[in-house]
């Protein structure tokens, strides 16, 4: 194979500046990442893949992005790992089926190019989507007052890739509590992701927004509270990504504003100060959005 053959450098011998934590870039890097995923971690990914604060995940979608991977050679890979994992075939199975998912949104994108620039549901053309400039800038730089969601922009800035939970969580956010155009998130992922790609990051955030073809109902907003107990139970990834909450315990790290005022001052945390207040209330947030929703959709519960 021509790949096979080439050596090519990686982008810091270029010396190419790069964010701390920035994917390195190079055929070699992309062959060590698949092979080090396809020895050690493939056959748990079935249960693993939703922990962010694992590193539980194969990196190789900047690969792909760039090429410096193919397709072709995932799937090889990851049948010879099949083949070692007969007894348990499911972390690997799992995988496979989140490749396809790339190529879902290829095809979507091949097929309906117009999604490129407007929602895949004609009906989700009116969505009357707020303008909040502040809202959004807090969304980006990760002071929403919701830690979870934080600690998922943050770990996008600091190293151009953020876990999967985590795009989900923050697309649903922004769309839902903050009721701001999925357009927006859009781009702004397209600017800070090492794997940026059209048709994906497309039809990630119009799954999320509930525009897509496949989407989530839009009446399903995710609670970014329950979905930081349930992913982050013991709050392991908000502490790495948020760290002016480290000191908290394991129940108020997911909702400080709940915490009793004792507790947050012996973790030096003071709301409004270290850390902000939450931008929205998601209860009001959910029923402002579902409202909303519904004035572009009609009572129509299918998508
Ligand atoms: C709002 C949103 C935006 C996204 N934007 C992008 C993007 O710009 N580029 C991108 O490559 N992925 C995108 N994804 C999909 C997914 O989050 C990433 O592919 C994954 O997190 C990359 O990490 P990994 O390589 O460790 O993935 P693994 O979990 O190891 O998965 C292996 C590969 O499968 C593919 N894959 C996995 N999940 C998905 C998915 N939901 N959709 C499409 N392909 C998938 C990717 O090529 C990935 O590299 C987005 C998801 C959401 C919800």
């Amino acid at each position: 194979m021509l790949g096979e053959s080439l050596d090519v450098p990686e982008a810091s011998e270029y010396g190419f500046a790069r964010k701390s934590g920035y994917p390195l870039a190079g055929e070699r890097q992309a062959k060590a990442a698949l092979a080090v995923f396809c020895s050690e971690r493939i056959a748990e990914y079935d249960r693993t893949r939703n922990v962010p604060a694992l590193d539980a995940t194969s990196h190789v979608s900047p690969h792909l992005r760039a090429g410096t991977l193919g397709i072709r050679r995932c799937v090889w890979r990851a049948m010879e790992a099949r083949e070692a994992n007969r007894e348990r075939p499911a972390g690997v199975d799992t995988w496979l089926s989140e490749l396809i998912w790339r190529d879902f949104y290829d095809a979507i994108l091949a097929h309906v190019p117009r999604v490129a620039v407007e929602p895949f549901l004609e009906k989700a053309r009116r969505v009357p989507w707020r303008e909040s400039e502040d809202d959004f800038r807090a969304w980006c730089e990760g002071r929403t007052g919701y830690p979870f969601v934080d600690a998922g922009m943050r770990q996008l800035e600091a190293t151009g890739w953020m876990h999967n939970r985590l795009r989900m969580v923050v697309a649903s956010f922004l769309t839902k509590d903050l009721l701001i155009d999925y357009r927006r998130g859009e781009r702004y992922f397209e600017r800070a992701l090492a794997d940026a790609d059209l048709a994906s990051n497309n039809g990630g955030w119009q799954w999320a927004a509930s525009t897509g073809t496949d989407a989530a109902p839009y009446f399903r907003v995710f609670n970014p509270v329950t979905q930081s107990t349930t992913f982050d139970p013991t709050g392991a990834f908000i502490r790495r990504w948020v760290p002016e909450l480290r000191s908290l315990d394991e129940r108020s790290i997911h909702a400080p504003w709940r915490a009793a005022p004792l507790v947050l001052q012996s973790a030096n945390v003071t709301l409004g100060q270290t850390y902000p207040f939450p931008i929205v209330e998601h209860g009001e947030a959910r029923v402002r959005a579902i409202a909303a929703y519904k004035a572009s959709f009609g009572d129509s519960v299918k998508t």
